[in-house]
């Protein structure tokens, strides 16, 4: 959707001109300003009150230096972030990625879409995100662990269990919580709950490492019956093996869909009979090797180099769980033409804005990330809770909290879709019902 607005369309070149090289961050702004036109044409208001300004500025940007030795006794050195976005309806709160790939950019875009996100759980938490340039990838756990010390040692300056909450995200598993969480602890002398992800025997939630894959189905299954159809013997993609794609295929497969594909970053299987997910567990989870190992041990599976090719196999429904922009115009169109009907995003920002166009265009059902994986972020939001009260709840009630904010969140985005006239324009109404809701806490807190 292109934007026609001259005030946005400032806004978006002056905020373009503050942050050169940041084409992800500039992606994702582009996107929700694009879906604002009918908000802010309705409510003069927020546009008076400075909310738009303020909400492309982080509020607070924090980079620093991360030493580490590895096993040899050399010395490393990496780069930390962290981007609190905004606090106006809660704390900070979102997860660290650890990658090669992350700079300043990355950090900023995954906070901005956190802010809405974390508004549309209806839980009160604000948006941040953090992580470093690190690859996990062949590292020691003494390494990881050397790493995670050194990361918190810095970083526990900035959070806080009322400031900031931290969680996972790319490469950042239970482990890796568990080395921050006790660093913390170490150096702050307080036992709080300041990352959510912890392990279950101190202070983690049953269905967190369930919750984003379980979240972004029960949110596509809304969409699926709003729109009459259901999971019921479909075909599936599934993009990545690692945590949010490992439970999205385990709850679409429940659900009486078959998931017949997954990746990870060198390549993908397609089995036709449908994913042993025990095996895909076995390898990724206890093993921590790579998915081209599942065709050893069941050869009559494919594998495939390379990831972007999962896209060309015929499916009914795609859910891209692996990371951002996966998904481009040509592999959109491959998707269309192989007959998909339905893209439901468990990863951030998975689609370009080309691939978006192409769902639009080819009538496609589209489940934005931003509300279709925000099943992670809410139940971080329960353990939160969890760790307040100093209760833990079991897995069925989590899971059935969860089931409630998955249900409500498509309620809210399909709700704001028709009252600002897209009727089925689920990613304007994410972006509308999560955007209204902070910029009237903004406003409310005064220029600040
Ligand atoms: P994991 O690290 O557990 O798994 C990531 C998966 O994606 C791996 O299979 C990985 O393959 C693959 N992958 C990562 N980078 C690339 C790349 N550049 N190209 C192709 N494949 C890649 O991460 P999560 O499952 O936690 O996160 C996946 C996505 O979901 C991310 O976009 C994340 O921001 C989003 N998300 C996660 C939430 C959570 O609760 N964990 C909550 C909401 C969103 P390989 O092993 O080869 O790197």
């Amino acid at each position: 959707m292109a934007i026609k607005n001259a005030y946005l369309l400032d806004l978006l070149a002056r905020t373009e001109k503050r942050n050169p090289g940041e084409p992800e961050f500039i992606q994702a702004l582009t996107e929700v300003l694009s879906t604002l036109e009918p908000v802010i044409e309705k409510r003069q208001d927020l546009v008076d009150a400075g909310v738009l300004e303020r909400i492309v500025e982080p509020e607070r940007q924090i980079i620093f230096r991360v030493p580490w030795v590895d096993d040899n006794g050399k010395p490393h050195v990496n780069r930390g972030f962290r981007v609190q976005y905004n606090s106006a309806i809660g704390p900070y709160k979102g997860g660290i990625r650890l990658h090669p790939s992350v700079n300043i950019g990355i950090i900023k875009f995954l906070g901005f879409e956190q802010v809405f996100k974390n508004s549309l759980t209806t839980l009160p938490m604000g948006g941040g995100k953090g992580g470093s340039d690190f690859d996990p990838k062949g590292k020691s756990d003494n390494e990881i662990m050397n790493f995670c010390q050194s990361f918190m040692t810095e970083l526990c300056r900035h959070i806080g269990a009322d400031l900031d909450v931290p969680a996972g995200d790319i490469g950042t598993g239970a482990r890796e919580i568990g080395y921050m969480f006790g660093q913390y602890k170490r150096i702050r002398n307080e036992w709080v709950g300041v990352l959510t992800g912890k392990g279950l025997n101190y202070g983690g939630s049953l269905a967190r490492k369930e919750a984003t894959g379980y979240g972004l189905c029960y949110f596509t299954h809304e969409m699926l019956q709003a729109n009459g159809m259901s999971f019921e013997g479909k075909t599936v993609l599934v993009s990545g093996s690692g945590n949010v794609a490992i439970y999205a295929c385990e709850k679409a497969t429940e659900y009486g869909a078959k998931v017949v594909a997954m990746s990870d970053s060198n390549g993908y299987i397609y089995d036709k009979d449908g994913i042993d997910l025990a095996l895909v567990k076995q390898i990724k989870e206890v093993e921590r090797k790579r998915i081209k190992e599942y065709v050893e041990r069941k050869p009559s599976a494919e594998y495939h180099e390379g990831c972007k090719g999962i896209w060309t196999i015929p499916c009914d429904i795609a859910l891209p769980c692996a990371t951002q922009n996966e998904i481009d115009g040509e592999s959109a169109r491959a998707l269309a033409k192989n007959g998909c009907k339905v893209v439901s995003e468990g990863a951030n920002m998975p689609s370009t804005p080309e691939a978006i166009e192409v769902y639009f265009e080819s009538g496609m059902l589209y489940g934005p990330a931003k509300a279709a994986n925000a099943g992670g972020v809410a139940t971080s939001g329960l353990e939160m809770s969890q760790n307040s009260l100093r209760l833990s709840w079991s897995f069925e009630e989590v899971d059935e909290k969860l089931h409630g904010i998955m249900k409500s969140i498509f309620k809210a985005c399909d709700t704001a879709s028709k009252e600002y006239g897209m009727p089925g324009n689920y990613m304007a109404g994410a972006n509308i019902a999560g955007f209204i809701k902070v910029a009237e806490a903004m406003k409310a807190q005064g220029n600040v």
